[in-house]
């Protein structure tokens, strides 16, 4: 299969927060591999800026060794590595003051795509927003990127919004979340819309319920103090698996253009029911195997913020009305995975003397690792015997599928970064969207802490509390296994 890259138009990207550890990791590696596949024009000019007092060269050295350290070796090639290095600048700047700021102005070009990547601390994006606009950096076209975390709860995202309003149409806005940049989320919509096999199904009718998983191995140890003021429901529920549920739940846009797409899953966050807390476990790791537990880590030995949280969500409307959702995620877990399982309903009524009990059929689409889809069907067993039935699963690896484009797709970031160029919006949240969902999960957080209870303890390297089993089991269902 050969794999289409199309080159975007000549731009310039200020990075603020350019020698940070995302800038480091992801954005400026990312940015180099999208060089070497083409789809970078060399005309382009890549512009650090943070406070630390360095030069271009400095800059140059600095991303080189990134480069070294996150680009997989058969892609360190020395001549597209040069050519990229030579396409940085920096710029000193500190985002509260005002030194740096006519420098950056005399970097950027006149009439070329113009784009300032926010990867700072959130502190910082209200005030970058309002410079780059009183030294007339930005243009009407230019365009923003900010990073997570929107905002805290309701009343800080709004403000954060009309900050960036006064300086910014929302055209110009990009707020990322990088779980819409993964193959396989936007695979969601490509199976849902381009196959008439399942949006027939794809409904209470049909539908038992769904469960969303996002698990990790890492705990908090290195950003504890952060996530110690956040916990998983701000950090992860509120943005990553409330995306993947409105995917997964809206209704079929008019057509795939930013604002149909965003439409549909803005109706999904409103049509969310409140959540009772008995319908919701909060979970906190305790270390086990000569490793510290979320306390140690978090350096807070009285902490009651939740490293794990699980919870059952319906949502009122036509299509899902009795057909819930199951969300879980926390850090320490047994496995590293990010999943979401469809359990279809069984048959009404079984036409085989000799059915293992009815299993109903499941479509796990898999986000990490090894993307991919798996849909588990019923069929003969082989052999004589009689007529026995078995499942078995019809398995797909998008890398094994794809062949090696499979196994070469662009991270999350690269297209999230190139969408950007280009001005597409769709894989960006709207502001709208994320007013409307921090303002399904304030009270829910208003409720826990109100209550002042501690979160249940899990084992590091276990499923999650045994809290969490119950949720399911109480509803006569249960979790999938947490593996690989
Ligand atoms: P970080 O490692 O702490 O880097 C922060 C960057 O901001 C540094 O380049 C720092 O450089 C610069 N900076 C700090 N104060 C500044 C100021 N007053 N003016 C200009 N630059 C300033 O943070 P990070 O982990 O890269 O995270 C950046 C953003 O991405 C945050 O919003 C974070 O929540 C988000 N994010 C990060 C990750 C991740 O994996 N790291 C994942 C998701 C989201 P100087 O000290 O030289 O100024």
């Amino acid at each position: 299969m050969v794999s289409r890259v199309i080159p975007v138009e000549i731009f310039d990207l200020v990075i603020f927060g350019a020698t940070g550890d995302l800038a480091r990791r992801k954005i400026l590696p990312g940015l180099y591999r999208r060089y070497l596949s083409g789809q970078i024009p060399s005309g382009s000019r890549i512009i650090g800026a943070a406070r630390s007092a360095m030069d271009g060269a400095g800059f140059r050295a600095q991303v080189a060794e990134a480069i070294e350290e996150f680009v997989a070796a058969d892609k360190r090639q020395p001549g597209p590595i040069a050519e990229f290095l030579a396409m940085l600048d920096y710029v000193a700047i500190d985002a509260s003051g005002e030194a740096g700021w006519s420098e950056l102005k005399g970097l950027v070009r006149p009439g070329l795509i113009r784009a300032f990547y926010f990867s700072v601390a959130p502190s910082l994006f209200g005030e970058i927003a309002e410079r780059l606009h009183l030294h007339g950096i930005a243009d009407a076209q230019s365009r923003i990127v900010v990073e997570k975390p929107f905002g805290r709860d309701l009343a800080t995202a709004r403000a954060l919004n009309a900050t960036l309003a006064s300086h910014f149409s929302e055209s110009q806005i990009y707020r990322i979340d990088h779980y819409l940049g993964k193959e396989t989320v936007q695979n969601l919509m490509a199976v849902r819309f381009a196959n008439i096999l399942f949006e027939p199904l794809w409904n209470s009718q049909f539908i038992d319920h769904v469960q969303i998983t996002v698990a990790e191995t890492v705990g908090v140890e290195g950003r504890g103090a952060y996530y110690d003021k956040s916990g998983a429901m701000r950090d992860m529920v509120q943005n990553h698996l409330m995306q993947l549920l409105c995917l997964i739940a809206m209704e079929p846009p008019y057509h795939f253009d930013p604002d149909a797409v965003r439409d549909e899953k803005l109706k999904v966050i409103r049509a969310l029911q409140p959540v009772e807390l008995t319908d919701v476990v909060r979970g906190q790791y305790v270390g086990s195997k000569g490793e510290g537990g979320y306390l140690e880590d978090s350096e807070n030995p009285d902490s009651r913020t939740e490293s794990y949280v699980a919870l059952k969500v319906h949502l009122a409307n036509w299509r899902w009305k009795g057909t819930p959702f199951y969300l879980r995620t926390g850090k320490r877990l047994r496995a590293r995975t990010s999943e979401i399982a469809i359990t279809f309903k069984e048959p009404p009524h079984s036409i085989f003397d000799d059915a293992p009990g009815w299993r109903e059929n499941v479509l796990v689409i898999r986000l990490q690792p090894n993307e991919g889809m798996n849909l588990k069907v019923m069929i003969k067993e082989p052999g004589p015997g009689g007529m026995r039935l078995t499942q078995v699963p019809l398995d797909m690896s998008f890398a094994t599928v794809l062949g090696a484009e499979g196994a070469d797709m662009p991270d999350a970031y690269e297209r999230l970064i190139m969408d950007v160029i280009r001005g597409n919006q769709t894989l960006f949240m709207r502001g709208d969207e994320v007013e409307a969902a921090w303002a399904w999960v304030d009270p829910l957080i208003k409720g826990w802490e109100a209550r002042g209870d501690r979160p249940a303890r899990y084992e590091a390297g276990s499923s999650g509390p045994e809290d969490a089993l119950m949720l399911m089991h109480r509803d006569g269902r249960r979790w999938r296994e947490i593996s690989e």
